[in-house]
């Protein structure tokens, strides 16, 4: 492991000055700000990232969940994944979200993981975590190995020629569908960044996975005033029970009224180069009557553009029947 420097910042304007230093916010960044650590202190062992600073942002005051004047909801960054899951406001509004962060990692993980660091967590394709290995997203220009190699696990839908590697988040498919906003602070003030545009497709720059920038701190992320009577669910699927990453994963938030679908919020995951929400399931679902076919056509909708590699065609069909339950399911209760 290399030799870093180890900072903690008195404030968040102190610590955004030291981070505005770092070339960059994405691959190869110099200076590194550590929430949970879970994933950086990872990929430091690994060499995958060699940050010349570390600023430790958990003395920062952003572990608060708070109900805001609107009756939504202010989670800041450094809240831990397992304090937001057990929150009985989480809970009883936003169960989705509940739902899948319990899904993720381990009990231990989730007690030091942050909401900042589960945004911007990495992906988990082999080669990318492996440096004698080419990488595009790791080493701009060198190649994609995954895609003449082992892919059984990464994205049917968002790849590039470049990048095939899929967004590892549950958190993030559930904030998906819950259309959260993600709030930055940076050398040039801050701002507030609706949740689908936070993450960036690979195309031809795999390397730039968010729109974030030196020195661009996430503060808090905000949830809209919880939709009343919706029914939502979380299914992840997955090679087994628990400690698991996704294959393909569901995010549901319904309203029905006289049996009709009036609103629907859908989101995959294990599939997409980034949290994919899906408006053609949306758009197949609202209006329509909640049955079967209605939820089978929501399913080939939102798998359409889908674009299998030579080992995960099977993501396809198991993404299709992942929805397909997940709408089943929340509609039944
Ligand atoms: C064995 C294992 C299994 C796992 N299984 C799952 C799983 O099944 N599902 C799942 O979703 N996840 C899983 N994870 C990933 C885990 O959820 C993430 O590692 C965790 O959420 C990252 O949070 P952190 O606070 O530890 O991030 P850190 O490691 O502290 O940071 C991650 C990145 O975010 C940046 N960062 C952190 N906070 C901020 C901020 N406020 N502003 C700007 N940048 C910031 C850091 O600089 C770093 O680049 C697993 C991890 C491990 C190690
Ligand atoms: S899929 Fe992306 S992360 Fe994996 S080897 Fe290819 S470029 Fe690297």
């Amino acid at each position: 492991m290399h030799i870093f420097e180890f900072i903690r910042p008195k404030d968040s304007a102190a610590a955004i000055a030291a981070a505005a230093q770092s070339k960059t916010a994405q691959q190869g960044a110099d200076v590194r700000f550590m929430g949970g650590g879970t994933t950086l202190i990872d990929l430091m062992k690994l060499n995958v990232e060699t940050p010349a600073r570390v600023l430790d942002i958990n003395r920062l005051p952003l572990d608060k969940i708070e109900l805001m004047p609107n009756g939504g909801l202010k989670i800041g960054a450094t809240v831990r994944n397992s304090d937001l899951a057990y929150h009985p406001k989480v809970q009883q509004d936003y169960s989705v979200l509940s739902q899948a962060i319990l899904q993720g990692a381990s009990a231990q993980i989730r007690n030091m993981a942050t909401v900042g660091g589960n945004l911007l967590q990495r992906t988990r394709c082999i080669y990318f975590r492996d440096t004698t290995m080419p990488c595009n997203k790791r080493e701009p220009g060198s190649g994609c190995p995954a895609i003449t190699g082992h892919n059984r696990t990464l994205a049917i839908l968002g790849s590039s020629e470049h990048c095939i590697a899929t967004n590892p988040s549950d958190m993030c498919v559930a904030l998906a569908a819950l259309e959260a906003t993600i709030h930055v602070q940076g050398p040039k003030g801050s701002r507030a960044i609706p949740f689908g545009d936070f993450h960036l497709l690979p195309g031809n720059t795999p390397y730039r996975e968010t729109v974030l920038g030196p020195g661009d701190l996430i503060t808090h992320v905000t949830l809209p005033q919880p939709i009343v009577g919706s029914k939502q669910l979380y299914l992840k699927l997955r090679d087994r029970a628990s400690y698991e990453f996704a294959l393909v994963s569901a995010a549901v938030v319904l309203t029905i009224a006289g049996g009709g679908i009036t609103r629907a919020r859908i989101a995959l995951g294990g599939v997409g180069t980034k949290p994919w929400r899906s408006r053609d399931a949306e758009n197949a679902l609202t209006g329509q009557t909640a049955n079967e076919a209605t939820f089978r056509q929501a399913a080939e909708a939102a798998l359409r553009e889908a674009k299998p590699q030579s080992e995960n065609g099977f993501k396809i069909e198991l993404a299709k029947r992942c929805l397909t339950h997940a709408l089943r399911t929340a509609t039944a209760s």
